[in-house]
């Protein structure tokens, strides 16, 4: 009986019932159930629907309750009436020459954060952000001049995903290839200071009847927040990366100031004992490389001293100038010789190839168009090629 059915779009279209309807992206089958049950439904049956929810929302990409048919219509009916599974709005949308995107995607209360998606052969990572600015300092980071706005979400942290997808045309979750294979948690913010929000983002990422992507290709970096290292690796078991930038405490303390909180010796103690890690998962360990600072032989081998009983990897960054930085890149010679030591170690350390540089996505580019963009773009740069 079609004519029952409200008109949706008409629905989409009424601002006062958009503020009032509970999205249901970034609740997992649980939420949705209660959520059902306080529309009147009994359990059994809210339970049976959350899970029909579930597979249309992450594992079909449906952002339109009309289009999920496996739903009775009478109830299609009325979910836009409390419900939305709309996307935030992509602000801009950018593609490199190299096939680079970079997605602005804003939020309803105006907020914006950034995502970009660099593409391999037959494969790709998404480095998403986890918070509107950051609380922590870093001094050869932009982000780190800018105010904590605000954390993200989980259905925020999971709709960069959804607009990536969507836009990639990558529903439903594919069983083989896919272009956005790999997360990259390495967006704006410190993952580990949102660390609930993160973590329920990525088990609904993980789970297995919706977009199901592996804990082995969902990478998290962290600049060091060491009481939840131990937790992230029991709960989610993801890669863990690691900003070291310095090896001894006196660079990381201005560095990474987190590091007069969480001294080297006991970030890497926490290393050493993430579970899950081993030579086949390694733990990468991200170095920016900055003239004069931390980029000397001798820093290499105290890298390497420094890592001895780690699975590790180490990924060298050339770092991002942006203005008014007091830093400077190494030069490619600094940063060859310093790579080469570590590499006679025996540990992976390639130097990060920057790209998407023709959209605007390197550091201090971007400035002009959007006063919170620099930072997260070079971040994302830096970590989606490190991931993969
Ligand atoms: N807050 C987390 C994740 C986001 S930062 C963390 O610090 O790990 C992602 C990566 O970009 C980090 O390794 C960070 O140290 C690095 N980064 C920040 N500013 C940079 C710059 N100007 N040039 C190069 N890499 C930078
Ligand atoms: Fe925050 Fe990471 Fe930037 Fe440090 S490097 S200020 S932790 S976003």
């Amino acid at each position: 009986m079609d004519h029952l059915i409200p008109d949706v779009d008409a629905v989409d279209r009424q601002p006062e019932l958009l503020a009032i309807r509970k999205s249901l992206i970034g609740l997992d089958r649980s939420e949705i159930a209660a959520a059902l049950v306080e529309t009147g439904i009994d359990e059994k049956a809210a339970r049976m629907r959350a899970r029909q929810l579930f597979h249309w929302l992450y594992y079909r990409g449906a952002s339109k309750f009309e289009d999920m048919s496996s739903i009775s219509k009478e109830m299609r009916g009325w979910l836009p009436e409390k419900f939305t599974a709309e996307r935030p709005e992509i602000t801009s949308l950018q593609e490199s020459t190299d096939g680079t995107r970079k997605w602005l995607v804003k939020f309803p209360d105006g907020q914006e954060v950034e995502s970009v998606h660099i593409p391999e052969e037959d494969r790709g990572a998404l480095c998403v952000s986890s918070q509107v600015g950051c609380t922590l300092t870093c001094s050869f980071c932009h982000t780190g001049t800018m105010k904590l706005v605000r954390n993200l979400t989980a259905g925020e942290i999971i709709s960069q995903m959804l607009v990536a997808r969507d836009t990639i045309n990558e529903w439903p979750s594919p069983k083989g290839e896919r272009m956005i294979s790999n997360i990259v948690m390495m967006g704006m913010g410190e993952p580990l200071l949102n660390y609930d929000n993160v973590a329920k983002a990525l088990k609904i990422i993980m789970d297995g009847e919706g977009i199901s992507l592996s804990k082995r290709r969902i990478t998290l970096s962290t600049s060091g927040v060491v009481p939840k290292i131990r937790q992230c690796g029991e709960e989610l078991g993801v890669n863990l990366a690691i900003s070291l930038h310095a090896v001894n405490n006196d660079v990381r303390d201005i560095l990474v100031p987190i590091n007069k909180r969480y001294p080297i010796k006991e970030l890497l103690q926490a290393c050493k004992e993430y579970p899950g890690s081993n030579n086949a998962r390694r733990i990468t360990f991200e170095y920016v490389m900055l003239d004069g600072i931390n980029d000397s032989p001798a820093d290499a081998r105290e890298l390497v001293r420094l890592l001895k009983d780690i699975p590790a990897k180490v990924n060298l960054i050339p770092f991002n100038p942006w203005p008014g930085t007091q830093y400077q890149c190494s030069s490619n010679n600094a940063m060859h010789r310093f790579a080469k030591i570590v590499n006679d170690a025996g540990y992976s350390s390639p130097i990060r190839v920057p790209r998407g540089r023709d959209i605007m996505a390197a550091c201090g580019q971007l400035k002009s168009a959007s006063k919170k963009a620099p930072a997260s773009v070079r971040h994302k740069e830096n970590a989606a090629s490190a991931s993969l």
